[in-house]
């Protein structure tokens, strides 16, 4: 694409042609100038050489016929032979050009004229040439206008007798002479005349050549190159998917073409890796964000009347526990096992129960999204067909996962959330936030579950900054507080209260009671954990402090705190609590402190060390949530903690499921011989308190044991 004032190749080549041209054709002008000056040249010199050659000749046959003349007539001019003198006198005149012959005394006195009569005898030359004729000594020559004058004196011995004169015409000589230079001009002219037709024809030739040239520039040079140019401008504005035909010439222009095929080739390669990064996840090989937005904005483009879309949120719930505790490669394992059952969920539905497009896509580490595109839709059977895949991909993601190659058996959730267009919302925007909240809803409702987005949610959860804005300000203003839920002993019949687990409650005027799975995860996103940990931490060793004065009984109790990922990653938990310890006067195994694996195995030096340093404190390290996600018991081993506390679902599962109850017994089992702390959470009934019992469960925390209570509330337990 060449730009105004900038000149093509084709130009160029036309241009340098033309100057080439009009040189060639300067030079033949002047070779032609300097052609006709030299034969203007030459006609003078070969008519001035001519002229002298002819005069010489006809003055050497002058002199030498008037010398011979002179020594004919000597004798009869001595005896004055006037008959004799006639008959020379009348030879000399047949000679051809001799216009005039005059034989005369010593005086100059005519004798002999030529004529029969003699009419001029006895007189004396008049002519301008006579007197130097008369007084001459030898042969002399004259010219005069138009003739030769020869004269000779006539010499007997010593004696002069008079003397002899013949005119030569140069009538004839001239003819002559003008003959030859026509005959001369006639041949120059000719000689020219070809010499023209040279030049013409060179000239012709030349212009020929030129034009040939022209067209081999243009076919040869201009238009491949023209050509890549218009592939470059194709590549450069990103239609990749033009052939180029791989060139068989074997000049660098050939070479170039075939550079650049490569280079077209390996450019659209590398276009479609990028593209595959940028728009695809390599793990499940299924598009991932911004392919998905891609798809939906063209849906969105093309959506018709009654098109209706449905997009399905799904969050695998505690995946990240799977790829801390057992790292990547079982983590992508577990990921392509729940790709597969996704994609079969989706087979089972579709035909059946949905008619239209389903578009799959993984959005990020755990989270995957599934787009139901109808067109035809009027009965809000794409609402019902989002609500039957969400129910059976809770189910099939519940599933246990047995990852290949390994000994682990995961377990895992699901959270969905499904949003619905053009109900919900009008773009891609609104549809990706919509199913997002939607996800989170059904996530803090307790995962495990599906929601389908309504407007209550957003305005509800729109503003999770609003949110965390009054969050910061919240322990100051006293709306938060802790409880406590208390943990009894397990070997006597009888309920016994040796510990407490710290858990905090927020009362917000503008949100009412929040969830603690909503505010802690909102205060774990910005560094507000730090404090309200700190504050949680120090309220809850001085409670315990007051309650241990209750009685001998309550002197060796402790109290449980949960401690957040960030809290560890924040080098200086263990000095803050030592402070508090100290200043409260608490002995450090009376605090005990929660975490979680996802905590302990992350490969950090920094928690490494927290960890070291807070069990030399001798603070009590336990294991919170123990079992849900994966049940790698034999894993145990390796943390470095002191008590586990089974998780929940394992206890209301013990009695249903004969697989938990041997996954709590086992859990109790291999605790006890590493001398490790057993707690259950969550007993709900007297029948699980007792199942745990006979299994041997040394501490129990629940509902039927105790609801999670104020500070007065445990005070009123222990009198
Ligand atoms: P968690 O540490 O596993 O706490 C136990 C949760 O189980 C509490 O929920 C408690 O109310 C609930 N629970 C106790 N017994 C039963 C039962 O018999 N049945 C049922 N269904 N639930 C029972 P809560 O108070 O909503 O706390 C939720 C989570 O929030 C906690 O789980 C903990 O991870 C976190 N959390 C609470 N307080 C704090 C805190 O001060 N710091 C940190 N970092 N996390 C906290
Ligand atoms: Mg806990
Ligand atoms: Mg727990």
């Amino acid at each position: 694409m060449l730009g105004m004032g900038k000149l093509g190749i084709q130009a160029q080549a036309r241009i340098a042609i033309v100057l080439v041209l009009s040189l060639v054709l300067l030079l033949v002008g002047v070779l032609y100038l300097k052609q006709v000056q030299m034969h203007g040249r030459v006609t003078e010199f070969t008519r001035v050489t001519l002229h002298d050659a002819l005069l010489e000749h006809m003055q050497r046959r002058a002199s030498s016929r008037v010398t011979e003349a002179a020594e004919q007539l000597a004798n009869p001019l001595y005896y004055f032979d006037l008959e004799a003198i006639g008959r020379i006198v009348n030879t000399i005149q047949k000679i051809p050009d001799v216009s005039y012959v005059f034989v005369f005394d010593k005086d100059g006195r005519i004798i002999h004229d030529g004529s029969g009569e003699i009419a001029s005898y006895g007189e004396k030359m008049q002519d301008p040439l006579a007197d130097s004729v008369v007084s001459a000594t030898t042969a002399t020559l004259q010219h005069g206008d138009g003739f030769i004058d020869a004269s000779s004196p006539i010499l007997l011995g010593d004696e002069r007798l008079g003397g002899v004169r013949i005119g030569y015409s140069l009538e004839s000589l001239l003819a002559g002479e003008a003959a030859a230079l026509d005959e001369l001009d006639r041949q120059m002219e000719r000689i020219a005349r070809q010499h023209r037709l040279w030049i013409y024809g060179l000239m012709g030739t030349i212009a020929l050549l030129g034009y040939i040239i022209l067209r081999l520039v243009q076919s040869r040079y201009t238009r491949p190159v023209k050509q890549l140019a218009d592939y470059a401008h194709a590549i450069e504005s990103g239609r990749y998917e033009i052939d180029i035909v791989p060139s068989k010439r074997s000049d660098e222009l050939g070479d170039l073409e075939r550079a650049f095929a490569r280079m077209s080739v390996s450019v659209r390669e590398h276009d479609n890796e990028i593209r595959k990064l940028a728009y695809g996840d390599p793990l499940t090989e299924l598009p991932n964000r911004h392919g998905f937005r891609n798809q939906l904005e063209i849906y969105l483009a093309a959506a018709g009347e009654n098109t209706r879309l449905a997009l399905l949120f799904i969050d695998v719930d505690n995946f990240k526990r799977v790829n801390d505790a057992w790292g990547h490669e079982v983590g992508d394992n577990v990921l392509r096992e729940i790709t597969g059952r996704i994609r079969q969920a989706i087979e089972k539905i579709s035909g059946k129960h949905f008619s239209g497009e389903i578009d799959l896509a993984r959005f990020g580490g755990d989270e995957f999204v599934i787009l139901l595109h109808s067109r035809e839709d009027e009965d809000q059977s794409i609402s019902k067909a989002a609500k039957h895949l969400a129910q059976r991909l809770i189910e099939v993601i519940a599933q246990p996962v047995k990852p290949e190659a390994s000994d682990v058996e995961v377990r895992l959730g699901a959270s969905i959330g499904i949003t619905v267009f053009p109900d919900d919302g009008f773009s891609a925007v609104a549809l990706l936030k919509n199913g997002d909240i939607a996800m989170y809803q059904a996530k803090a409702a307790g995962k495990q579950g599906y929601r389908f987005f309504n407007q209550s949610m957003a305005s509800s959860l729109n503003d999770r900054m609003k949110m965390e804005q009054s969050l910061r300000g919240a322990w100051a203003r006293g709306e938060v507080s802790v409880v406590y839920q208390p943990i009894c002993q397990m070997k006597s019949r009888q309920l016994m209260v040796v510990g407490a687990e710290a858990l905090l409650r927020w009362k917000s005027p503008e949100y009412g009671q929040v969830s603690p799975a909503i505010f802690i995860a909102l205060a774990e996103e910005s560094e507000l954990i730090l404090s309200l940990g700190l504050d949680v931490l120090r309220t809850a060793c001085q409670d315990l402090a007051s309650w241990r004065k209750q009685g001998k009984q309550y002197a060796g109790m402790f109290v449980s705190v949960n401690v957040s990922a960030r809290q560890l990653q924040d080098g200086k938990l263990p000095e803050k609590v030592e402070k508090i310890l100290a200043n409260i006067g608490l002995p450090a195994d009376a605090l005990h402190l929660e975490l979680t694996e996802t905590m302990i195995l992350e490969d950090s030096g920094k928690v490494n060390e927290t960890i070291r340093r807070l069990r030399s404190l001798g603070v009590r390290l336990w294991l919170d949530d123990f079992g849900m996600g994966f049940s790698g018991l034999s894993h145990l081993r390796r943390l470095p903690v002191d008590g586990v506390k089974i998780d929940r679902s394992f206890v209301d599962g013990m009695c249903k499921e004969e697989g938990d109850r041997i996954v709590v017994q086992n859990i109790i089992n291999m605790a006890k011989d590493l001398r490790l702390t057993v707690v259950a959470e969550g007993i709900e009934d007297p029948t699980q308190w007792q199942a745990l019992r006979d299994a041997g469960c040394q501490l129990g925390q629940g509902y039927w044991l105790g609801k999670p209570t104020s500070y007065r509330g445990i005070l009123g337990l222990l009198r």
